[in-house]
């Protein structure tokens, strides 16, 4: 008699990217990492949110006149 403990890993558990589009659809393309205390969310909206970072810094340079 042989136990075999197999990690199946359910398709339920996939990780999907937490992000919503603008007509309030969840995003459907998978998150770039499965660790479920990463943060969630897929390669085009990591790519949003960069380039939001990008704007934000620029704002905050040219407010405080500094970097
Ligand atoms: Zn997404």
């Amino acid at each position: 008699m042989t136990t075999t403990k197999t990690a199946v890993a359910s398709p339920d558990r996939e990780s999907r990217c937490r992000m919503y589009s603008r007509r309030g659809n969840p995003c459907a393309n998978p998150a770039l990492d499965s660790d479920p205390n990463a943060v969630q969310i897929c390669i085009r909206h990591a790519a949003e949110v960069l380039e939001l970072i990008r704007e934000r810094q620029a704002n905050l340079a040219t407010d405080r006149g500094v970097l």
